[in-house]
């Protein structure tokens, strides 16, 4: 965790809780996010959160009372000093704010839109003790790593770039975990190229997580930035497939590092998934996101349905049934088996997804498709559930209602009930420890596999997660590479 302060902003920070007492902060009420219309917003992919006006964000960081022990940094997966850039804001130094999150958080303009900050940060804020709003942390993050983008005017400083002989790294998968930790060790002066196995670089950031959350140009710049600093990308290259790990080391790379996610769709194993019209969230998002299926002259297609059920309660399912709205459905269930509390969705996907019109039918798990006779699927059938004791996830785990089963009719079902992680990499590496999830065994500290100067973060060592979690460890793989490159070359 990084709260140290220097004298100088010791001094400055002292000034600004002078010019305002506390009481007079805890009675400022928090921001709310301006965004679009939810009757607009289904008729398009624009992004739905328009982000704090410069007034607004100034104020909501006045709300904060910079604690002397701050608790929302231990709530952070990655101990981002949030005071510090808070009052940063407060101050109107944004530039400052941003580069205090770049300090620890390789994506802020990311993480600000995405993380579930309500579980996270903001779970933590003094203000909860006191029956209070948080602060909008995320929101703040956010404003912070914009307002700085938008200063650099898109320019992208150039960096020296690595020396001719540097040490080469090499990165397998483009997602938050390998963008990291290719900044990280570009930093450190290596000459790092990226392998990634689709045609896109961003990983779950471009085709999965979509353009009405997260735009492609918030992740482009952050990719820019890489390059500026010498990164190399190389798409549409699958580790394993197109070259092999021998082949890394032929061709000089001394480490490498696997961020290969968790891109394996799970089904649930019922009768009937076969049938036209069944498909995961991963298929159907990717069609959608990144090979431009509904849109006019692109070649990918999807199916259409009109009644859309996505079976799940996650972010994935949330993206799943917002996406199908867009895609012209009139009527989408998110079917889940669980009650709503227990939906690991952020709580503002849940809301987002309500408002644009989607129908929750929680408490029911499907058991069974039903087909047509051309085998397009035509109805499910339901378990009704209820809830028992909690289970190792903490949460009240679901119990079949003996004998109540109903059915529904729809012509399209999202399957989104988790991921597991890809196992080409696991199979094609021999010598590598993998768990029985299939996720790849690391050193705790370290994030070393069991081969040496082979490292792996994010999705492919803790199974689906989130993208701070993925971040955080392809920054610490970064730091333990270089202890390990350097003992090695002496
Ligand atoms: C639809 C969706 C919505 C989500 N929403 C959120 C959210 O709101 N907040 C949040 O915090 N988290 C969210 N998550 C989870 C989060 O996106 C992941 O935890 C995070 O992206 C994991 O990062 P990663 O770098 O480990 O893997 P990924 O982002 O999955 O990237 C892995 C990359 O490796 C590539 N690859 C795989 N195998 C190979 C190979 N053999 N050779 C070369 N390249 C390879 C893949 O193509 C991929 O681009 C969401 C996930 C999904 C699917």
């Amino acid at each position: 965790m990084n709260t140290t302060i220097s004298p100088r902003d010791a001094q400055w920070r002292e000034e600004l809780r002078k010019a305002m007492p506390a009481k007079e902060r805890t009675s400022i009420p928090r921001c709310s996010m301006p965004q679009l219309q939810a009757d607009y917003r289904v008729t398009n992919n624009e992004e739905v959160n328009l982000g704090l006006s410069q007034e607004q964000a100034v104020t909501e960081a006045t709300r904060c009372l910079d604690c002397p022990d701050p608790q929302c940094v231990t709530g952070c997966p990655v101990g981002i000093n949030i005071p510090g850039f808070i009052k940063n804001i407060e101050r109107g130094e944004f530039g400052q704010a941003a580069e205090v999150l770049r300090e620890t958080s390789a994506l802020p303009a990311v993480c600000g839109r995405v993380c579930p900050q309500e579980r996270q940060c903001e779970s933590k804020c003094i203000y909860n003790r006191m029956k209070k709003a948080p602060v909008a942390i995320g929101y703040l993050e956010r404003f912070a790593a914009d307002a700085a983008n938008a200063a650099a005017k898109g320019e992208t400083s150039v960096a020296a770039g690595p020396a001719p002989d540097a040490v080469k790294v090499a990165v397998v998968g483009s997602g938050p975990a390998g963008l990291s930790f290719a900044g990280a060790m570009a930093r450190l002066g290596y000459k790092v190229h990226v392998f990634e196995a689709l045609h896109e670089i961003g990983g779950v950031l471009k085709y999965g997580i979509p353009e009405f959350r997260l735009p492609n140009s918030v992740v482009d710049v952050e990719i820019d930035s890489l390059r500026a600093q010498g990164v190399e990308f190389m798409p549409n290259c699958v580790i394993g497939k197109t070259l092999g790990y021998d082949d890394l080391m032929e061709m000089g790379f001394r480490g490498v590092f696997v961020g290969s996610g968790a891109g394996l769709p799970r089904f649930m194993g019922i009768p009937g998934e076969n049938f036209v019209g069944v498909m995961s969230s991963n298929e159907y998002l990717t069609r959608v996101n990144l090979m431009g299926a509904g849109r006019p002259g692109w070649a990918t297609p999807v199916i259409k349905g009109r009644r859309v059920a996505v079976i799940g309660g996650g972010n994935t399912a949330m993206d799943s049934c917002r996406t199908a709205r867009r895609m012209g459905a009139e009527e989408v269930y998110i079917v889940y088996r669980r009650g709503e509390e227990e939906m690991p969705a952020r709580v503002e996907e849940v809301l987002h997804a309500k408002e644009e019109g989607v129908r929750f039918l929680t408490l029911h798990n499907p058991v069974e498709y039903l087909g047509d006779e051309q085998g397009r699927v035509r109805a499910m059938r339901l378990q009704r559930m209820e809830l028992g004791e909690p289970d190792a996830s903490g949460r009240r785990s679901p119990v079949p209602v003996e004998g109540d089963i109903v059915e529904m009719p729809v012509d399209e079902v999202i399957v989104s009930v988790g991921v597991s992680p890809n196992p080409l990499i696991p199979n094609s590496i021999e010598g590598l420890e993998v768990t029985r999830r299939g996720t790849l065994v690391v050193n705790d500290e370290t994030l070393e596999t069991t081969l040496p100067l082979l490292f792996a973060g994010g999705d492919i060592v803790r199974g689906g997660a989130t993208v701070i979690l993925a971040m955080g460890d392809g920054r610490h793989a970064a730091e333990a590479m270089h202890r390990r490159l350097a003992e090695d070359i002496k």
